[in-house]
């Protein structure tokens, strides 16, 4: 189903400079149309975000792959995804051969996206929660990838990364943020770049945006 618009998406990422070919594998093969509600399955292939429900959004496929390339992971790697929303980014992980750990912080969109994900037979151990704090029990991660916009980096997170790993988050204000990749060095040592220029739906938590505030 939808075999030419998926790869018309492909041809349009490798166009946008995604080149590793576990990450556009993936995407060519996750249905991505069965991660958003009935009305928008025929935009579903386009490089757009879509709403999902509770103000929320499934993200752009451009910044799924960005932020996946980014990552730099190895198959059987154990990754973090802070925002679980549709489920689709979990999905892609894991169909890279990736070991997933996602929290999302909505009761409903979680409870959605976790029985999605069953239904499909895709093995992601989904946690209801504030990840800004990320999962202590599991840590530490070769990667950690955040899909929503954080006013700062969470130092949980640097915390629960494995020597050699990989944070990915956007950072910023509200309307716009940078994502920042960062590599843990050794236990207090850290290297950071920031590639300009993403719009994320709001990081709530602990050690994110405090709710009231929004
Ligand atoms: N990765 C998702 C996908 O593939 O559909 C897209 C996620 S959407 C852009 C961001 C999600 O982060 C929302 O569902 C939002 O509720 C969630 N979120 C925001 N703050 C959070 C937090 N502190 N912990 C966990 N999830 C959070």
């Amino acid at each position: 189903m939808y075999k030419r618009e998926r790869e018309e998406l492909i041809n349009k990422l490798r166009e946008k400079g995604i080149y590793d070919p576990l990450v556009l594998k993936a995407i060519s093969e996750v249905e991505r149309h069965k991660f958003v509600p009935e009305p928008m399955k025929h935009h579903a292939y386009k490089d757009i975000a879509l709403p999902i429900g509770s103000g929320q959004t499934i993200s752009q496929p451009y910044t799924v792959a960005f932020m996946t390339q980014a990552l730099k992971l190895k198959p059987d790697s154990k990754v973090l995804e802070v925002g679980t929303g549709s489920g689709y980014q979990a999905a892609i992980l894991v169909r890279m051969g990736m070991r997933v750990y996602s929290i999302e912080r909505q009761f409903d969109i979680y409870s959605r996206a976790q029985k999605l994900l069953e239904k499909l037979g895709i093995r992601v151990h989904v946690k209801y929660g504030d990840g800004t704090i990320g999962w202590e029990e599991f840590a530490p991660f070769d990667g950690i990838i955040v899909t929503a916009g954080s006013p700062d980096v969470p130092k949980s997170l640097k915390k629960q990364l494995s020597i050699g790993g990989k944070l990915v988050i956007p950072v910023g204000d509200r309307s716009s943020q940078k994502l920042v990749i960062v590599t843990k060095i050794d236990e207090n040592n850290f290297e950071q770049e920031s590639i300009p220029e993403f719009s994320f739906v709001p990081l709530i938590g602990r050690e994110g945006w405090k709710e009231e505030y929004l």
